[in-house]
């Protein structure tokens, strides 16, 4: 149980001083220090007004701070990478919540390859800890397009998804352990390798995807993998999206576990990434209404898996399933085709942005979810771009819109008819907490709310996130 503490008189200006004595004065910027300008919205849709920025420098300075917090009942917002999306990491109103970076934790503390497993801490960028993982001749496999700048606290915390979950899960199935500091400052030390251990209610599990409300995640035992040395990456253009459910079936059933990736993106985003950005070729000679990467990985026996890609493209084509598919012939075209998903977003952010739907239907669905939501938001916003991509391999459809305000009533109803749900992998943050109210039934959220005050009773874990208002 975390401990109640009752406020000490004194708030905020109390707090600040004894902040600074703790932390030092580099640990506590003013809001309008140059330095303290990396606390931002990625998507410039909600404003950064912190009271100030901590930045503490290792789990013991995290716990000073946020007993100091506790005492003094100031609100805590944690703050990693900054590449959310739903607004998670902003702190809200105007001075009166702070800030508090894990940048400076940034070690990878241990590389265990006997145990697969590697120990990181909150502040380490994504792609460090892959490249540590490489080094130890091992693969850390979680993988988006933010990897460079998003960082282990912040993909903890949102239970973070990306382009490998098919074949290694989500962030949620990468974690071995957590240490972590609770809302009163104390600190969990449940930094673990087991993979096996049946002891209870899993602890680590409440924490992870729990966008900062329940504590802060100051390090992670992470799950290693055997480093694949071989990939086969293949372009599919479909005729039309009823070949999806066939095709992700038969892409399961020929290229087994060794399947990584299937992502769905359409004209318009293809469109976008060509008119909006350099560098970037159609792959085929004529438009097509949708496009499928795939991509499946080895540890052993290259020519074998490039074989079986190989019949799988002849067996979708003979079927009618994709009217052209393109196998990438050396590993500069399998970036090539990567690189081409994944500027998506950008090419979206520099044609002006969209509204957001980071959703996610039963398999078996997404064809039909997609075309209902299409004829949907055509109705509902006449004329607006339709930009729609994702990991379809895990039912995950970012549906964006295009100058699309007033779209997201039509399509979170569609989401519901269709038993999906509200937010596949970005996690509710600010933007989708009405989304999300009513996306779940008064017994699920009043299930949240005891979780969440048994963990944070004085409620200044990130306030105002995650959980709707009562
Ligand atoms: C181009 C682009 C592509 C993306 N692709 C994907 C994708 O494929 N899949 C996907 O899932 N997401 C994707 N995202 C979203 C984003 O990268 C993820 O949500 C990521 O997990 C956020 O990590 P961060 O370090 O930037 O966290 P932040 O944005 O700093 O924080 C996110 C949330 O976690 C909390 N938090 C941060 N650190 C801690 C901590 N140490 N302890 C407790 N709480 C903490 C914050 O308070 C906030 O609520 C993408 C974003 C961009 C910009």
């Amino acid at each position: 149980m975390t401990r109640p503490v009752t406020p000490q008189a004194g708030g905020l200006p109390v707090a600040l001083a004894e902040l600074r004595r703790a932390l030092g004065p580099a640990g506590v910027l003013a809001p309008d220090d140059a330095a303290a300008g990396f606390v931002r919205d990625e998507r410039a849709l909600l404003p950064a007004h912190p009271a100030a920025v901590l930045r503490p420098r290792s789990t013991a300075q995290v716990a000073a701070a946020v007993a100091l917090c506790a005492r003094y009942g100031v609100p805590v917002v944690p703050f990693a990478g900054g590449t959310g999306l739903v607004g998670g990491a902003l702190p809200l109103g105007t001075g009166s919540q702070v800030v508090l970076s894990v940048r400076e934790l940034n070690r990878i503390r241990s590389v265990e390859p006997a145990d697969f497993a590697l120990t990181a801490e909150a502040g380490c960028v994504v792609a460090d800890v892959q490249r540590a993982a490489d080094r130890a001749g091992l693969l850390f496999p979680l993988r988006l397009a933010s990897e460079g700048s998003c960082r282990i606290g912040g993909v903890v915390a949102t239970n973070a998804g990306g382009s490998n979950v098919l074949r290694y899960g989500m962030t949620r199935d990468l974690v071995l352990g957590l240490e972590a500091v609770l809302p009163d400052g104390q600190v969990w030390h449940g930094l673990r390798t087991l993979r096996k251990d049946n002891t209870g209610y899993d602890l680590k599990q409440l924490l992870i995807g729990s966008e900062g409300t329940l504590g802060i995640v100051t390090a992670a035992t992470l799950r290693l993998f055997p480093r694949p040395r071989h990939r086969a990456v293949a372009l599919l253009a479909l005729p039309g999206l009823d070949a999806l459910t066939p095709l992700l079936a038969l892409a399961r059933e020929l290229l087994e576990e060794r399947l990584t990736a299937l992502e769905l993106f359409g004209r318009t985003g293809l469109d976008l990434v060509l008119d909006r950005l350099a560098g970037f070729q159609d792959p085929f000679d004529r438009p097509h209404p949708w496009y499928l990467l795939v991509e499946a990985t080895a540890t052993r026996d290259g020519a074998g898996l490039a074989a079986l890609l190989e019949t799988f493209l002849t067996e979708v084509t003979e079927r009618g399933l994709a009217v052209d598919a393109v196998p990438a012939l050396d590993q500069a075209q399998a970036r090539a085709f990567w690189a081409l998903r994944e500027a998506l977003p950008e090419a979206e952010k520099r044609a002006g942005g969209a509204v957001k739907h980071d959703v996610s239907v039963p398999l078996g669905s997404i064809a039909a979810f997609v075309e209902a939501a299409r004829a949907a938001v055509a109705a509902a916003c006449p004329g607006a771009p339709m930009n729609v991509f994702g990991h379809v391999g895990d039912g995950n459809v970012h549906f964006n819109v295009l100058a699309g305000q007033g779209s997201s009533a039509v399509i979170y109803r569609l989401v519901g008819e269709f038993g999906g749900s509200v937010s596949a992998e970005h996690g509710v943050g600010v933007l989708k907490r009405e989304a999300l109210a009513a996306a779940r039934s008064p017994l699920e959220l009043a299930l949240l709310r005891t979780v969440k005050a048994a963990l944070d009773p004085q409620g200044i874990m990130n306030p105002g996130k995650l959980l709707p208002a009562p």
